[in-house]
């Protein structure tokens, strides 16, 4: 809930917003979306649709820009089973948008949303080739592991889901599961603490594809890569599928076992690279048109011009001038208007140079919320830690001012900043965990 008016109360959270499980999304034969939340009772759903329903798709529009109609549904006893089934066991069931729930899959990235390019074009055609025939150990076609590697927000991710999508629509009944290496490591962690190593296993060794994003983050870390390494056996000798991500090569994963990057080489490995101008201009013009926009071309191409090096930036350059323009009365997204917001955004001379901009964005992405929640009001969890990260990141990795973090992190003052990064300077001392969280997202966002 991103607007002050919009703001909720701890209870009135809790009592209606909490209970609320977000059940399926629909997209009709015209392109419009409804999000169906299923509510414990009928005299809720009656509550909940006049006070809420809008409320929530404004702000799914907010941080989506994705226009979503919400409808409320009463849980029936039945549904209630089937949905837990569906997230605790790896129960056979017809295909249907609980799965996609159950597998961790973004309805978005799908191969029909991925523009290809002479960036990504091979990465794209043996994603495609896997996409058919999972788990084939074929000679010839031996794609298992797949391993998509390459820079921070170039399409990984985007790709490892449309795979999964496609193999899932092709095969209703395939087990699926997609998961961050940071995920794998701390259910494994909660595993050993509450002595459920065996249904931990069984969950990751029963499926039929599994996909482990940014499997760099385990480096160094030996307990989970004995573990990845059972349920790599496990799964290849079954002639599973296993898709794996990483920011490098096999072969560099430095910090990994020999025996772990070895098997990472078995099957096919390829990489994907920053987008050439014209897969620039492609994915901007992609974006405009599922936005429901229209672009004067002069600004597409300034923003594809200046924004070289990462496609989550290309789009982020887009919404903030969407948003910009909404702020100010639908003013024209002119090229006037594009230099003045993308400013911050753009360094022609060196692409790699780390904005206060980037490392927002890159923080947001670490703990799945938008930037735009990181700049707004509130001080609810996990955003808060989010924003004391990121004062601290930007203060450490950019020569900008106190006083420059607090206008671009929604227009704080001197000491908040100040505050927020003391208390990561002080807890990261205390607290190793949130130490780890730091140096995690540091790699992020400059991987040597
Ligand atoms: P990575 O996992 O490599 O960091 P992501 O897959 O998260 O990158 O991509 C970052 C953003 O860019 C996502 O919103 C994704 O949809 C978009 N994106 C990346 N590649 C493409 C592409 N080829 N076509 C369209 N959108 C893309
Ligand atoms: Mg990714």
């Amino acid at each position: 809930f991103l607007r002050d008016d919009y703001e909720l109360s701890p209870v009135s959270y809790n009592t209606w917003i909490k209970p609320m499980i977000p059940t399926s999304i629909d997209k009709d034969s015209k392109g419009n979306y409804t999000l169906i939340i299923t509510v414990p009772s009928q005299p809720f759903k009656t509550y909940v649709t006049k006070k809420y329903s809008l409320y929530l798709s404004v702000s799914i529009e907010e941080v989506t820009l994705i226009k979503c109609n919400v409808v409320f549904r009463e849980k029936s006893e039945q549904e209630t089973k089937k949905y837990q089934n569906t997230l605790i066991d790896n129960k056979r069931h017809p295909v249907n948008n609980l799965k996609l729930l159950s597998a961790n899959l973004d309805p978005l990235y799908t191969f029909d949303t991925f523009v290809v390019g002479k960036s990504n074009d091979l990465a794209h055609a043996t994603a495609i080739a896997v996409a058919e025939s999972p788990g084939s150990q074929n000679p010839g076609e031996h794609y298992n592991p797949f391993f998509i590697y390459g820079g921070v927000g170039l399409g990984k991710t985007h790709l490892m889901h449309s795979i999964a999508h496609y193999i899932l629509e092709h095969n209703p009944e395939a087990i699926i599961l997609y998961v961050s290496s940071e995920k794998f490591l701390n259910e494994y962690i909660d595993a050993l603490k509450n002595s459920n190593l065996q249904e931990y296993r069984s969950k990751y060794r029963n499926v039929d594809v599994l996909l482990i994003d940014d499997i760099q983050f385990i480096g160094g870390k030996d307990a989970i890569q004995e573990e990845l390494f059972h349920t790599f056996n496990a799964l290849y000798e079954q002639k599973k599928q296993i898709i794996l991500s990483s920011d490098r090569p096999p072969m560099e994963l430095k910090n990994l076992e020999e025996r772990l990057r070895s098997r990472f080489a078995w099957g096919v490995a390829v990489e994907i690279f920053s987008p050439d101008f014209e897969t620039r201009m492609a994915i901007l013009r992609s974006k405009e048109e599922r936005d429901g926009k229209n672009i004067d071309n002069e600004v597409i191409q300034f923003i594809a011009t200046n924004i070289k090096s990462n496609i989550r930036m290309l789009e982020g350059a887009l919404n903030k001038l969407y948003a910009m323009s909404r702020l100010n009365k639908n003013q024209e997204i002119d090229i006037e208007l594009a230099k003045t917001v993308l400013k911050d955004m753009i360094t022609p001379d060196a692409p790699t140079k780390i904005t206060s901009e980037y490392i927002a964005t890159v923080v947001a992405d670490h703990f799945n919320i938008t930037v735009a929640e990181l700049k707004a009001k509130g001080r609810k969890e996990p955003v808060a830690t989010a924003r004391h990260i990121t004062v601290y990141l930007c203060r450490k990795m950019t020569n900008d001012t106190q006083t420059k973090i607090g206008q671009f992190l929604g227009d704080r003052d001197h000491s908040t900043i100040v505050n927020s990064e003391d208390v990561i300077t002080k807890r990261i001392v205390s607290d190793s965990e949130l130490n780890q969280t730091v140096e995690t997202i540091k790699k992020k966002i400059s991987p040597q």
